[in-house]
Order: structure tokens, then sequence, then C-alpha cells
């Protein structure tokens, strides 16, 4: 299918890695050139030159903490008129309810509610001057079904899921659509911190940790980042215009749900 975003230029955020990178891949594949960012220079240089090399496509690197102001004025800088914007930081860290303090939710909300909430306000504008855009927040399976040890994602997703809910409603009508991708469990290296973590606690090796949570999800393995960029790719395609507001489960059936 071809999706008919060849031409269009797309932000995405934390992308030298793992979804994020899934994503600009994508995106690349298509024909989309790109904005790349991440804090560490060297692995950002690499994935965007991999990309240049496979899909002859423009990318430009800005390397900076994409949750800081500096960071997202760096950023804007380079994505100024962008068409297609994906949203995407790293995760909180997981903890028990008892430890968080109000700095601790500070630092959530900023990374995974308020930056992309600047990104979208400085963006959408623009896209809805030229009639047509489209924005991916990547946030979470945890707004779907919060995981107890990840308060601190599960409050700023939600806070993010919000926010979209109202706001994509308001910029419809432009040709503008926002809708949420939320992973389940995906083989990166957020997903080998989890397991080690998880490991650690239980007293067991890191692959019996990720065999136990393999036997969760019905599809019986971790998601991929091609897969998660796949469905990125979809929803910032023409054919996605009439999708709006939606949260998009990636979750290989782990969460039991109707609706
Ligand atoms: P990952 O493999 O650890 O990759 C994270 C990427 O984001 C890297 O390129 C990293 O590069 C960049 N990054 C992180 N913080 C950044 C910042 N402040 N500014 C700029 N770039 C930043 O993580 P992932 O698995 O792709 O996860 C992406 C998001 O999905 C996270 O919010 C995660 O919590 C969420 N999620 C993941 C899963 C999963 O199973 N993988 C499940 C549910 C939700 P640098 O470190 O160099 O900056």
């Amino acid at each position: 299918m071809d999706l008919g975003i060849s031409g269009k230029r797309a932000l995405v955020c934390a992308s030298s890695k793992g979804l994020g990178l899934g994503c600009a891949e994508a995106l690349a594949a298509e024909g989309g050139d790109l904005v790349m960012n991440a804090r560490g220079a060297e692995a950002l240089e690499a994935s965007a030159q991999a990309i240049r090399d496979t899909y002859g496509v423009d990318v430009v690197t800005v390397a900076c903490d994409v949750t800081t102001p500096e960071g997202q004025a760096m950023v804007l800088k380079a994505a100024e008129g962008v068409d297609i914007l994906v949203n995407n930081a790293g995760g909180p860290p997981p903890g028990m309810w008892t430890d968080w303090e109000r700095e601790d939710f500070i630092k959530a909300l900023d990374s995974n509610m308020l930056t992309p909430i600047a990104f979208i306000k400085a963006l959408v504008p623009g896209m809805m001057e030229r009639g047509w855009g489209r924005v991916v927040n990547i946030t979470s399976q945890a707004v779907r079904a919060p995981i107890p040890v990840l308060g601190l994602s599960n409050s700023a997703r939600t806070g993010l899921t919000g926010y979209v809910a109202g706001t994509s409603r308001q910029v419809a009508s432009k040709g503008v659509t926002i809708n949420n991708l939320l992973p389940g469990l995906h083989a990166t290296d957020r997903a080998v911190s989890l397991d080690t973590a998880s490991a650690k606690q239980q007293g067991i090796t890191i692959e019996e940790a990720r065999a136990q949570r393999c036997a969760a999800i019905p599809v019986g393995r971790y998601g991929t980042r091609q897969e998660f960029g796949a469905a990125c790719a979809f929803l910032c395609s023409q054919h996605a215009g009439f999708i709006v507001g939606q949260n998009v489960l990636l979750d290989g059936g782990a969460i039991n749900l109707t609706m």
C-alpha cells in the first residue's frame, strides 16, 4: 500500500533506538525526510546515517535532551514546518507509591506530558495553516491498564491522553489528526532494563524473567520496533485522515479488553 507521504517531513523525537527508531525507519521507507533526536550524539548519528544509506532520504539530527526548554528550542529550530510529529521520550523509572515526591512527578510530567504538549502547540498551528498534518504520541499500555510499579508513567501518560482527547477534536477540521500509540512489551533497551529489574527482584535470570513476561502475552513474544513503526507510519498516512483522538494498543493481546 502506498501511504502517500513521500516527500513529507517528519520530526521523530527520541529516535536513535527502540520504538522511536522504528517510527523513523518506517516513515523513511515511505519516502519521508526526517528530523531525528536523542541525547547521545554517537548513536543518533549512526542511526541517521543507516537511514540515509538505506532509504536515500534527508535526515537532520539534533542531539539534545528533548524534555528541557533548551532542547526543545534546538529541535524546533530544525523542525520548523514539519508535516508529521512523533512525540517520544524515555519512560520514568519504576518504584513504590511511597517513594515518589513532587520533584519525581514534575520530572515525569515534563518528559511524558508537557514535552509532547509543547511540540503540539509549536507545530500543529503550521500544519493547520497548510491544511494537513499528523501527530502520533508514543504513550504506553499503562494508559489502558495501569502498571502499579510505573505510577509516575501512569500519571503523566494519562494526563497527555486527556489533553489529546480534547485537542485532537479541536484541530481535526483543518486536516490534522492527533492519535496515541500504546506500546505493550517490545524488544528494546527499555524492555531489557525492565527484565533486569524483574530478574533482580525475583532472584532469577534475565532469560527466566523474559520468558515469564512472554508467557503473559497471547502472541508469545515481545513486539518488534518494525511492527510498531509500521503502525505509526499508517497513522501518519493519507489513509488515516478519519482516525482522530484514538488510543491504539499494540500489545500482542496482553491486556484482555474489548474496547
Ligand atoms: P529505548 O529503547 O530505551 O529508546 C529510547 C530512545 O529515546 C533512545 O533513542 C534514547 O536515546 C531516546 N531518549 C530517551 N530519553 C530522551 C530524552 N530525554 N531526550 C531525547 N531523547 C531521549 O526505549 P523504548 O522501548 O523505545 O521506549 C520508548 C517509549 O515507549 C518510552 O517512553 C517507554 O517508556 C515507552 N514504552 C516502551 C515499552 C517497551 O516495551 N519497549 C512499553 C511501554 C511503553 P538517548 O538515551 O541517547 O537520549
